[in-house]
């Protein structure tokens, strides 16, 4: 038996709502759909991505990160 342990189960809704830190508001944002958590074939090679967003409301400029 191998233990995989647990990973972070997320939906696969591309799309994420952030708030801006600086007014509140919500931002979504599309994110694409990358290797995902769903098939680890590569082993440890889970990359952590970022995209860059913007509040749509102050313009702030907001980092995303997901798997
Ligand atoms: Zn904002």
């Amino acid at each position: 038996m191998l233990d995989y342990g647990e990973r972070m189960s997320q939906s696969r809704n591309p799309d994420v709502s952030i708030g801006c830190p600086q007014c509140d508001a919500t931002v979504s944002a599309s994110v694409p759909p990358g290797p995902g958590i769903a098939d680890t074939d590569l082993g440890e090679t889970n990359r952590l991505q970022g995209k860059e967003t913007r509040c749509r409301n102050c313009g702030h400029e907001l980092e995303l990160y997901y798997y």
